[in-house]
Parts: structure tokens; sequence; C-alpha cells
């Protein structure tokens, strides 16, 4: 049996606090679906106003303020190592537009595949992907299939595949790796992350973003070169505590792999390699964004909207952004319900430079039809 929501308002038992939150969003028109300010009090931790916010949370608020606010495409989880990949994940990444944007927006709103990008499939005569992709057989072919799938690949009579149009190096111009920890008083191993991502200098710019208050001894403890945001998720107030330095993103840089009691492994990273894993995160963050994929299915979620950005998984039985992996019969709230629809792509469409429907996209997809 699920709890029940009882008791007055969150603004009844706070008094002023939620009255001014209200003022603060409204004036700058962060929430606009929710007109009832104890669902605003409640959007983050609905049962102690001293608790610090969970990290789920925290990012999606920070990645739909940073969607209002930034010239450049947000998204979270992007892998971010070079010689161990699985090591590093970034939590969110700001991609600033290059000279052209325009020609990837152009070209498919999904992720284009890696290997399709440095195969020798080029835009003028038709290739054997076994051939012009590297890897067995097989994978080139998955490769090439997918390719097409995202429209960067046109089939060609005889089976072969040419590049729609040419792939465009400069699409992205500067990445900003944010680093979320929302409670200081808990760094885990904060330092050592973001020692790596200042070591490696993979994004342009490294930023720690914390709601927390930043103290002297903080400062000291966080490497110089990374800028420190003070959020505040429910207002949307973002405080520049220190800019972040320029690193040396295309410069060589070195890799910290693992750590044991008397010697820490570490790889020296190649500035081309670093160009290549930058595109690659760029990519990736292009076609990913931010918002969930999937609401669960289950009465009580719904899909809120914070700072214009539609699409954030709102829980009622928990009064709070829940993550959508964690829901489930498991959960004591679980209500078996058909999910929410909500169009991921709809919504994200407009709100930064990426583009939902590329024009042109109807025709290849019915040239697809014509050789698939
Ligand atoms: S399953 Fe998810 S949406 Fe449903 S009550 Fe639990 S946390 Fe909320």
């Amino acid at each position: 049996m699920k709890a029940a929501h009882e008791g007055p308002p969150a603004h009844a038992k706070t008094g002023c606090i939620t009255e001014r939150i209200l003022v603060v969003c409204v004036t700058q028109r962060h929430l606009v679906r929710l007109g009832d300010c104890s669902r605003l009090a409640t959007f983050f931790r609905p049962a102690n106003r001293g608790a610090v916010v969970r990290e789920f949370p925290f990012e999606l608020a920070l990645c739909a303020h940073l969607e209002a606010h930034e010239e450049a495409v947000v998204a979270r989880q992007i892998g971010g190592g070079v010689r161990a990949p699985s090591n590093r994940v970034i939590d969110v990444l700001c991609v600033e537009p290059g000279s052209e944007m325009e020609a990837r927006t152009a070209l498919t709103p999904e992720t284009v595949p890696d290997r399709a990008i440095e195969s020798d499939v080029g835009v003028g005569r038709a290739r054997d992907p076994a051939e012009a992709i590297e890897g067995p057989p097989e994978r080139a072919q998955r490769v090439a299939e997918r390719a097409v799938e995202v429209g960067f690949f046109e089939r060609a009579v005889g089976g072969g595949v040419r590049q729609v149009a040419r792939y465009p190096e400069d699409w992205f111009g500067k990445l900003v790796a944010v680093e979320n920890k929302p409670d200081l008083a808990t760094p885990g191993d904060l330092r050592t992350q973001l020692r790596k991502d200042v070591s490696l200098a993979l994004a342009d710019e490294v930023v720690l973003a914390t709601e927390s208050y930043v103290t002297g001894a903080h400062l000291n403890r966080i490497p110089e070169a990374v800028g420190i945001w003070r959020f505040d998720p429910e207002t949307g107030e973002r405080e520049v505590v220190r800019e972040a330095e320029p690193l040396g993103s295309d410069e060589a840089g070195v890799e910290l792999l693992e750590r044991h009691p008397l010697r820490t492994d570490v790889a020296v990273v190649s500035a081309e390699e670093k160009a290549h894993q930058r595109r690659r995160m760029a990519e990736r963050a292009y076609g990913k964004g931010w918002r969930v994929g999937e609401f669960p299915a289950c009465d009580e979620i719904e899909s809120a909207t914070l700072e214009e950005s539609e699409g954030l998984p709102y829980c009622h039985w928990k009064e709070r952004i829940v993550n959508p992996a964690n829901c489930g019969p498991d959960c004591p709230g679980h209500d078996p319900a058909d999910p929410p629809e909500v169009d991921v792509a709809e919504v994200r469409d407009g709100r930064t430079p990426w583009v939902a429907e590329p024009e042109g996209k109807a025709r290849r997809q019915s040239g697809l039809d014509r050789f698939g």
C-alpha cells in the first residue's frame, strides 16, 4: 500500500522562504507549469528543506538552466577518457557551436558513428563498407547500416555506400565539462576526478558545480584551473565563484589511469588522439542531449518544466524529480500505468543549436526506401 501525501502545503510550514522563491522564479520564468507554490517548494527536496539536493535532480536542474542561458548543446553523462574510456564520465558537457554548426545541424539530429566519419567512404564514388570501414566485415556492415539509418551515408545501387554530405569537422567550438557535486561535505573522489580532467585537458574548461557554500578550504583543495559555480536548483541562481582557466586542449595531455598504493599509472595522450576524442564527445553530446529517454510506466510520474525546459521526470509520490532508471515495481509508490507521452525531440528542438528535423531529411528517407 502506498503512503499518502498529507498535511499542509510546504509554504504553510516554511513561511516566507517559499514565497521568496516563488517571486524569484516567476520573475525569471523558471517554473512555468507549476502554478502552486507548494509544488515549487517540493520540486527538489520534499521531506527536509535543510537537506542537500540529490545529484540526479541537481544535474537535471543545471542542464535545464544551461539550456536556457547558454548558446550551446547541453548533454549529460559523456565518456571523457581516451586510453581508459570507461574510467571517466563527464556529468554535463556544454558544446559551443563552431563555424560549421549549420552544416552539422543539416546532417542529422543523431550521433554520427565515429567509425563512419573516420572511414574511407566519401561523398563521391560509392564504396563497399567491408573495404572502406576499418574492422571485421560484420562490424563494418553494422557501422554502415547505422550511418545510413542516421542519414550520414546513403546506399548506392549495387550495395555500396557514400556520404550524403561532407562531415563538417569544425561544427563545434569550446567544450566545457561540468562536474556536479551538490554537497561538498561529501566530496568522495572529487579532487582526483578534477585533477584527471585538468591533466588530460580534453575539454577547454572544467567547472565544478555545487549547491554548497564554497569555503577557502574548498578553494585550496580544488585544482586552480577548475572554475566553480554555486548553483541553486530551486531558484536557478548561478554564481560564478571562480572563473575556469583555459586548458591546453589542443596539446598533448597526461591521463591518470589507475592509482595503486605506491604508484599511479599514467599515459601520455597526443594532441591528435585528444582531437579525435573531443569530436567523439561532441558527437555523442549532439545526439544524446540531457533529457531522460523513457518515462516509467507509473501513474505518479509526469513531465515537468523548469526554466522553460520541458521533459523533467517529476514524481508526485516522492514529490521531487526522480531518475526513471530507479523506478519499477520495487518502489513502494509504484502504481502501474501507461508512461506519459513525452516527445524528447520536440521538447528539445529550438532550445539549443540542435535541430530535430533537418531540412531534406524526408528526402533522404525516401532515398533509403528506394535502396533499402
Ligand atoms: S516508481 Fe518512480 S514514478 Fe513511481 S512512485 Fe516510485 S519513484 Fe515515483
